[in-house]
């Protein structure tokens, strides 16, 4: 009975095996064709300063569409797009839509916005990865004070390599976020020798912050130890006016969440407005 009984849950394992590997291998196939095909589309969800409580600038959040696997979050097909090498040039079309978008923002009156892009590892070790993000802002006509390139602690690894594009991406006059802070492999001293200008705390530190007081501990100790190394902090997935009041309180500079706004397609952007 036993052995049966293994048999048919191993046999019901390989039917999902089959049926996962499948499903990715037909994400990478629509994938590959993803671009020519028009599927991508940009959302953009507002960074707010929380002193001045204003829009302060946009986070371009990448969304795909696709006839035969409808609707993939971008968690899932980036580390497929990643591992293809299709990021290469799904990156290069976010960060060119991204800047036009910007581009007529600032000529629509919203002349002082940022829009932030991230990047993936394999972005961010492409070997011309600086001319070309130099061209894209030249092409669009937007000043590089204007962008902010989002990277992870894991893709710093490397510290030396990581350390030498970091600074050309400074000289070029960009900013630099450390996105999803505090999920990583961190060593602290990285911190220091980079040049960044932002720490985005990651969500899962900010859910309980309003309700648990190590939480709280834990994200207060964050924003103090990025003042002290003078970065400003972004707190990342704020929902509620409780979450918000404990990060105004410890001085976060700003916030992004769905208690201001979930990413919306660029037309809708202007209408967004900060609740007082
Ligand atoms: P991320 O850069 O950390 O982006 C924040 C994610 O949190 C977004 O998910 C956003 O929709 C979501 N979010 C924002 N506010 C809230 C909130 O209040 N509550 C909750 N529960 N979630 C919130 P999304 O758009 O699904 O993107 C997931 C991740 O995919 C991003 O994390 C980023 O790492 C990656 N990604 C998105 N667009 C791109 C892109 O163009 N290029 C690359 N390389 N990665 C991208
Ligand atoms: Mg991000
Ligand atoms: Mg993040
Ligand atoms: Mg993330």
């Amino acid at each position: 009975q036993a052995k049966k009984q293994g048999r048919n849950n191993y046999q019901m394992y390989d039917v999902l095996l089959d049926r996962k590997a499948f499903e990715r291998l037909q994400i990478e196939n629509e994938l590959r064709k993803a671009l020519e095909r028009n599927e991508f589309a940009l959302h953009y969800q507002p960074i707010v300063n929380l002193c001045k409580n204003e829009i302060k600038g946009a986070e371009a959040l990448i969304r795909w569409q696709n006839e035969r696997v409808g609707h993939v979050s971008p968690d899932q097909f980036i580390p497929i797009a990643e591992e293809t090498g299709l990021i290469i040039p799904i990156g290069e079309w976010v960060l060119k839509t991204a800047l036009q978008q910007l581009k007529d923002w600032h000529s629509n009156g919203m002349d002082r916005l940022t829009v932030s892009v991230n990047l993936s590892i394999r972005q961010f070790y492409q070997p011309d990865l600086i001319p070309m993000i130099k061209e894209t802002l030249e092409l669009a006509g937007v000043e590089p004070r204007f962008l902010t390139i989002e990277i992870t602690e894991s893709m710093t690894m490397d510290v030396e390599k990581a350390s030498v594009i970091l600074h050309e991406l400074k000289e070029l006059g960009v900013n630099i976020s450390i996105d999803d802070f505090g999920t990583g492999y961190s060593s602290l001293s990285y911190l220091k020798r980079f040049p960044i200008d932002h720490l985005k705390i990651d969500r899962c530190f900010v859910k309980d912050i309003a309700d648990n007081k190590s939480d709280e501990n834990i994200a207060t100790t964050i924003i103090l130890m990025a003042h002290n190394l003078g970065l400003s902090v972004i707190a990342e997935g704020v929902e509620t006016v409780d979450q918000l009041g404990v990060l105004k309180q410890h001085h976060c500079n700003e916030a992004q969440g769905y208690h201001f706004s979930k990413p919306v397609p660029g037309e809708e952007f202007s209408k967004i407005r900060v609740p007082s």
